[in-house]
C-alpha cells in the first residue's frame, strides 16, 4: 500500500507559547524543516550535504523578568541583596539577578535608573564587527561597559553606544526602545550625556 503524504503539505506555523494554570502550552512548529542539498567537489563526487536547520528556543526570564519589562516602560532595574546577615548586606547587582550571589537569598527589584542617568560612566570598552550567534544589532558594535558611582553597586553593566564613540571615562546614559520593544537586553542601548533628542535610534526615548 502506498503511504500517505500527509507531511508533505505541511504548513509551517509559527511558534508561539502560552502560560495556563503556570504550565507552557505550546503551538505550531518549533522546528521547521528545510530541504537539504548535495555538495559536490569539481568531478561531480557526492562529498557531503547540506542540514539546514531552523530551531526555535524558548528562554524562561523566570525572576529576571521584571528586569526586561521594566526596560521599555524606560526603567533600569537593580537586584539589592536584603538579608542583614548577608557578609555584603544591601549589594545591588547589576545586571539583574534573582538572588544574591554571596548569600544565594532571593533578591527585591529596585529602580536604579536615576543612578544610571546621573551616573553611567564608560569603564572600558570594544568595538567590534564580530557579533555572536544572536546579536542583531548593526556593526560595528560599540559595546560598553558602564560604571555607576553608589555605595551599594560594585559590579559593571555591559551595554552598546548608540551615538558617538566611546572613550574611557565618558558620561553616558541609558535610552529605552519604548516602541516595538523586543523584551531583550538590546532594548536598554546608551549614549553620551548631552545627546539630542534627535540623535537616537528608532524607537528609542530617554
Ligand atoms: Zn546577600
Amino acid at each position: 500500500m502506498a503511504a500517505t503524504k500527509k507531511t508533505a503539505s505541511k504548513k509551517f506555523v509559527e511558534p508561539r507559547v502560552k502560560v495556563v494554570n503556570g504550565q507552557y502550552k505550546v503551538s505550531g512548529n518549533f522546528h521547521r524543516i528545510i530541504p537539504n542539498t548535495p555538495i559536490y567537489n569539481e568531478k561531480n563526487k557526492l562529498c557531503g550535504v547540506t542540514n539546514p536547520r531552523e530551531l526555535t528556543h524558548i528562554h524562561s526570564y523566570g525572576g529576571e523578568a521584571i528586569f526586561f519589562e521594566s526596560v521599555p516602560k524606560g526603567k533600569l532595574m537593580g537586584a539589592q541583596c536584603v538579608n542583614p546577615d548577608c557578609e555584603f548586606p544591601g549589594t545591588i547587582w547589576i545586571p539583574f539577578r534573582s538572588c544574591c550571589a554571596d548569600c544565594l537569598t532571593r533578591n527585591k527589584p529596585v529602580d536604579i535608573t536615576k543612578v544610571a542617568q546621573e551616573t553611567g560612566t564608560v569603564h572600558s570598552f570594544m568595538v567590534t564587527e564580530r557579533t555572536g550567534a544572536f546579536n542583531t544589532l548593526e556593526i560595528p558594535i560599540k559595546f560598553i561597559n558602564v560604571e555607576f558611582t553608589h555605595p551599594n553597586i560594585d559590579t559593571i553593566l555591559m551595554g552598546y553606544l548608540s551615538y558617538g564613540e566611546p572613550e574611557i571615562g565618558m558620561r553616558v546614559v541609558p535610552i529605552f526602545k519604548k516602541k516595538n520593544p523586543t523584551f531583550t537586553i538590546t532594548d536598554l542601548s546608551w549614549v553620551p550625556l548631552g545627546t539630542p533628542k534627535s540623535k537616537l535610534p528608532k524607537d528609542f526615548s530617554f
